[in-house]
């Protein structure tokens, strides 16, 4: 699968009205194979992750942003189903803390990055402080303009000191997250799911994407790319996800550590 169509190329301009949500061009079939599909990727995945963890040398970092209902929970359970949970961490980023908030804002996010022979997946991340932070005022526009240069920074730290970064912005469609939220409305086991907040952050739709286009303008780099991920479809968000992290884990050449030397001549008594 060519999932290059997906990435954004360092320095591109984005306009997301020009990326189709509901897109599924690398994928002839429907849903039941797109979702038959998916249990292959589940077993290579793990399989990658072990040999991650046995080689203990790469750090692997995914970012997952997108608005309300675009299916972060869904992708972690999905995409990760079947992988060791010894050798994943989630790290989740909600309201800062008053302490977090008394500390510069990539304080608590360099903490929960991964070690060697780790993946760790950031459900939200340092780019809330340039989304939510942005479209909500919470801090005035000289204090958030500047992030983007400290975020490039802190990322090309993050990979120069050996981690991975692979970031993907989970594009839905207006449409699709009312159909989602009224849903959450409508089954009252995903009641739960739903809170009063939602909707008002739904008014301020345009701000949002304003604030995501310019987060995939200014910081998609050769070291940390992000992939616009049509996400209208949950089985094609899948799949392209999972092809994206297998591929980049198979580019790291990764090898099971040699064993002790003689270990062929003993027999266990
Ligand atoms: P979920 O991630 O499942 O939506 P919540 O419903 O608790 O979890 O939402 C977390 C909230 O925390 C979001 O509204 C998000 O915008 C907010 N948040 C995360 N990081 C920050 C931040 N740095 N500053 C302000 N709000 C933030």
């Amino acid at each position: 699968m060519n999932v290059e169509q997906y990435r954004v190329a360092p320095g591109a301009k984005i306009d997301l009205t020009e990326w189709d949500a509901n897109d599924k061009n690398l994928f002839d079939g429907g849903k039941q194979q797109g979702q038959d599909a998916l249990p292959a990727l589940n077993k290579r995945l793990e399989t990658l992750q072990e040999l991650l963890y046995a080689e203990g040398k790469h750090k692997v970092l995914i970012v997952l942003q997108g608005m309300d209902t675009a299916g972060k929970d869904g992708v972690i359970r999905h995409v990760f189903n079947g992988v060791n949970p010894q050798g994943v961490k989630v790290a989740s980023f909600k309201v800062p803390t008053p302490q977090e908030l008394a500390q510069d804002y990539l304080w608590r996010i360099h903490k929960q990055t991964p070690g060697r022979g780790e993946i760790v997946i950031f459900n939200r991340s340092h780019y809330e402080d340039v989304l939510v932070v942005r479209v909500h005022n919470l801090v005035p526009p000289e204090v958030w303009e500047r992030r983007y240069e400290h975020i490039n920074a802190f990322e090309k730290l993050l990979t120069d000191e050996g981690t991975t970064i692979l970031k993907f912005f989970l594009h839905i469609s207006k449409e699709e997250q009312r159909q989602r939220l009224q849903e959450r409305l409508d089954t009252p086991e995903k009641n739960w799911k739903f809170s009063m907040g939602d909707l008002a952050e739904r008014k301020l739709w345009d701000q949002y994407m304003a604030a995501y286009e310019a987060v995939l303008s200014k910081t998609s780099t050769g070291h940390a790319p992000w992939c616009i991920v049509p996400a209208n479809r949950k089985w094609y968000r899948n799949l392209i996800i999972s092809h994206v992290i297998i591929q980049t884990l198979e580019g790291l050449n990764m090898r099971y550590p040699e064993g002790e030397p003689g270990l062929d001549k003993i027999v266990v008594e």
